[in-house]
């Protein structure tokens, strides 16, 4: 007696290492100290976890109090460890049986009446238990996002004496329950008229993980088109949507467990900072890219964005995931997502419109052009114009476009055709898988170096052409990447090329 151990988890980027809370009553002066968490914290976690001792009717030891949280390099913010604090201390000294606690792992914040308060991050904690193969208590607010972590028991409590009820024995707690899912109800590409081309190109961005950049004038529906990629997806599987879950789980906004599943959507504002982007804080949390993992991102007025903000997206680009560094700590979060940029063609926006009615000199398009670096104008696949459409295409009994769904049966057998063949998407091929995988015929493939040459392009992003041409090979079901199929791509990289030429 004297001494007892509880299972608790910090919260570490979106994993949950596994934290010992050690407890140990001593003679001397009754006093309490916490080591292993900072300062601020210690005081608070000491108020609440005294108040609610005492609250629940139980005798709060008159000893010096000793409480180690292992391992102590860890962060170990916020009061997730109040629950398991007071109950090692109602263990070492007597009230509690040690032995009901070893099956158990505990994660609670304390209110001062004793009632359990739900934390973040409670996901990765659950999957990390049902790992361990231990069981979870938490919060009940907390009981639907633990229900998610499959082969976990999770039990939820309203109160530390609830906690202590089932230790003892005396009363069972309820298990954690997961809400029925909500099926993707997001916005349809059946409301969108006309825009062949931009549909064609969204449903090849779709079909190989391709990122997209739309140009045209204001208000002729990239935003509407953008919003629509998450819906030509095929549902994530199991382990991909858990990853996307846990990020939203320690993001500090909050985890909807009825949608997990959903594909995200994000679209930050163009005043948005690097940190609002990438992540960041003292306990790193994720930004708007590994919001969007798994799903989109989608950047309008692009040219309005801070090019130092827009820096933070170059590696994540390529290796779909981001690192950030805060003084003696390292967070790596995933950050898989498909971009969606969007931009007008000029700064009035009507440059290239038939009324003729833009104005800008050939400099100020440049200009206005150069503030989007050529690197990250370099990584985004597919270049595409979306006109204004002329009044007839927009009247309400213009014929309706192809629904979400269609589009999405004939994108997820291109997902099937790839995931067969290469064992990813055609965008996530590696420089030697490109080679192996889109070969073309000998004049195509002079084709393809003409292009090159007079467009001025990057061998890398004549990686990234390949990549495109064996996406439209496989939405044809084509084994080979024919001419058609590599003209195609090849005119998604000159839409940009061209308006600018026109404009200058
Ligand atoms: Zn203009």
């Amino acid at each position: 007696m004297g001494l007892a151990l509880v299972h608790g988890r910090a919260r570490a980027g979106v994993r949950a290492p596994a934290v010992k809370v050690e407890v140990h009553l001593g003679g001397g002066l009754p006093s309490m100290s916490i080591v292993g968490l900072p300062e601020a914290a210690v005081r608070e976690a000491k108020d609440r976890v005294r108040a609610a001792i005492q609250c629940a009717q139980f005798e709060f030891p008159a000893r010096r109090i000793t409480v180690n949280l292992a391992p102590a390099d860890l962060p170990k913010g916020g009061g997730r460890f109040d629950l398991p604090i007071a109950l090692g201390i109602l263990a070492a000294s007597g009230q509690l049986p040690q032995d009901a606690l070893r099956e158990y792992e505990f994660i609670g914040e304390l209110g001062l009446t004793g009632e359990l308060r739900p934390v973040d991050g409670v996901l990765p904690a659950a999957l990390a238990a049902a790992q361990a193969g231990r069981r979870l208590v938490v919060a009940e607010g907390n009981g639907a996002e633990a229900a998610l972590a499959a082969g976990l028991e999770a039990y939820t409590a309203r109160t530390l004496l609830e906690v202590c009820a089932l230790l003892t024995g005396r009363k069972p707690l309820p298990a954690a329950v997961a809400p029925p899912h909500q099926p993707a109800d997001g916005p349809d590409l059946r409301d969108v008229r006309g825009q062949a081309q931009a549909r064609r190109a969204l449903e090849i961005a779709a079909a190989g993980g391709h990122h997209l950049l739309l140009v045209g004038p204001p208000g002729c529906g990239k935003t509407l088109l953008a919003s629509r990629l998450p819906g030509l997806l095929p549902e994530a599987d199991e382990a991909a949507a858990l990853e996307t879950a846990a990020i939203a789980s320690v993001s500090g906004r909050g985890l909807d467990p009825t949608r997990w599943r959903t594909r995200p959507f994000r679209a930050p504002h163009h005043t948005a900072s690097a940190v609002a982007l990438a992540g960041g804080g003292s306990e790193p949390r994720p930004g708007e890219i590994s919001l969007a993992h798994n799903g989109v991102l989608f950047l309008d007025e692009l040219p309005e964005w801070d090019r130092r903000a827009l820096e933070v997206l170059r590696e994540p680009l390529e290796s779909g995931v981001v690192t950030i560094s805060r003084a003696a700590r390292q967070s790596e979060f995933p950050a898989r997502f498909q971009l969606v940029a969007a931009m007008n063609p000029c700064p009035c926006g009507w440059a290239g419109d038939a009324s003729g009615r833009c104005r800008c000199h050939g400099e100020a398009i440049a200009r206005y052009r150069a503030r989007i670096s050529g690197p990250l104008l370099d990584r985004i696949d597919l270049h595409v114009e979306v006109p204004r459409l002329p009044p007839a295409e927009l009247r309400p009994d213009a014929p309706e476009g192809e629904s979400s769904a269609v589009v999405r049966t004939r994108v997820t057998a291109a997902h099937a055709r790839q995931q067969a063949r290469g064992g990813r998407l055609n965008a996530h091929l590696s420089q030697a898988q490109t080679m192996a995988d889109c070969r073309l015929a000998a004049r195509d493939q002079a084709l393809l170096e003409r292009a090159v040459e007079a467009l001025r392009l990057s061998a890398r992003a004549m990686h990234r052409i390949l990549r495109v041409a064996r996406t439209v090979a496989d939405l044809d079901s084509s084994d080979a990447i024919a001419t058609a199929h590599l003209t195609e791509a090849l005119g998604y990289r000159q839409a940009d090329h061209g308006a600018g030429q026109q404009a200058a």
